[in-house]
């Protein structure tokens, strides 16, 4: 028997999306890495995608990437490494994305210990005003402190953007970082393997033919996972049925839409406000927001009104539906790339694959 509540995977669509968007890098040049962590580098799924081929796995978590250690894929850690966590950086990622010199020290220690080698991409800030250093000598100097350290291979200079700041990836701001590599490139009379541009926000930009070609990898997470980049919008070629969140109804009935003496605050604390509907036929669902923020999913019903919950009860309107919902039917929700996110890192919500 199936358990709920469950988000299901659409294995196909995701493989479909990655294979598409490997197209239209290659025809820019551009060779995307999947970024994994809103599935927790589950496993499967990383298996499929580099089956349509995939080369490079990236994850903000350590704990991720452990999960995926038996698959032979290159590994990338996406959040600046923890000094707390530099071992397991060394055993479990082969790339990390790296703007801090006391942490370059500690990989290249570790990763003489381990008789391993580590690679790193530099990064800077083009204004997002999340992580990298926003001034070039510092960027060099790290560049420099890569290419003397032990066991440490500097492979490229990367930036993030649209991710903090909401600075959009552009001509401009891709070109900066262009003649940023450059000038590491002249400075100390290397070639650099990458220069990664931006995320899943970089491919409008791509797709227009405005991407200053010597961009040659974007990390790519929602367009592939989801469908969509910049702004949350559908990228051109993918589709974005891939997630659907399954809950189970617990109890059916009607009631007044009005409390009879609403005076105090709801369970977090807030004042409930209410829209008079007259009596109507309600629906429990067995998913509260310790499991997700119910702004965050959506009926694939569009008759049912979500009329809010608590910490383990999601309640709806059921009362101009079609269907005579009755105790346990299954209600499907379609998800925000948060709502998919929080949903996966809730252990009582079941992960299905078809
Ligand atoms: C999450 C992340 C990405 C991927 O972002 P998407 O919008 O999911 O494509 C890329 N780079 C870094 C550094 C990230 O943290």
């Amino acid at each position: 028997m199936k358990k709920y509540p469950n988000i299901s995977f659409n294995e196909e669509n995701i493989n479909t999306n990655a294979e598409s968007l490997i197209k239209s890098c290659c025809k820019y040049g551009v060779i995307p890495v999947a970024v994994t962590k809103l599935i927790c580098s589950e496993p499967k799924i990383v298996e499929g995608l580099v089956k349509s081929g995939i080369s490079v796995v990236a994850d903000s978590r350590i704990n991720n990437l452990k999960k995926i250690s038996h698959i032979p894929v290159s590994k990338m850690l996406l959040r600046l490494p923890s000094l707390s966590e530099i071992d397991d950086v060394i055993e479990y990622s082969d790339i990390s994305l790296n703007s801090e010199l006391d942490i370059l020290l500690a990989l290249s220690k570790s990763a003489v210990e381990k008789t391993k080698r580590h690679q790193v991409i530099i990064m800077h800030d083009l204004g997002d005003l999340r992580e990298g250093s926003i001034n070039i000598e510092m960027t060099r100097e790290l560049a420099a402190a890569c290419i003397h350290l032990p066991n440490i291979d500097l492979i490229g200079i990367g930036s993030n953007l649209a991710c903090y700041g909401g600075v959009e990836p552009s001509k401009e701001n891709q070109s900066e970082l262009v003649s940023i590599a450059r000038d590491v490139e002249r400075s100390y009379g290397i070639d650099l393997q990458v220069i990664s541009g931006a995320s899943s926000a970089g491919l409008p930009l791509m797709l227009t033919g405005e991407m200053p070609q010597e961009i040659n990898q974007l990390r790519l997470g929602a367009s592939i996972l989801m469908g969509i980049g910049l702004n949350d919008e559908p990228i051109p070629g993918t589709t974005q049925d891939t997630f659907t969140l399954s809950v189970e109804i617990i109890e059916v009935k009607v009631k007044p839409s009005v409390p009879k003496n609403s005076s105090a605050l709801d369970a977090f604390g807030n004042v409930p406000v209410f829209i008079d509907r007259g009596e109507r036929k309600r629906a429990i669902c067995a998913i509260g927001k310790q499991d997700v923020n119910f702004d965050e999913i959506l009926p694939k019903d569009e008759n049912i009104i979500l009329i809010g919950g608590s910490s383990d009860h999601l309640i709806l309107d059921v009362d101009d539906c079609k269907s005579n919902y009755q105790t346990g039917d299954v209600v499907e929700f379609t998800l925000s790339y948060s709502g998919v996110l929080q949903c996966m890192t809730s252990e009582f919500i079941h992960k299905e694959f078809n």
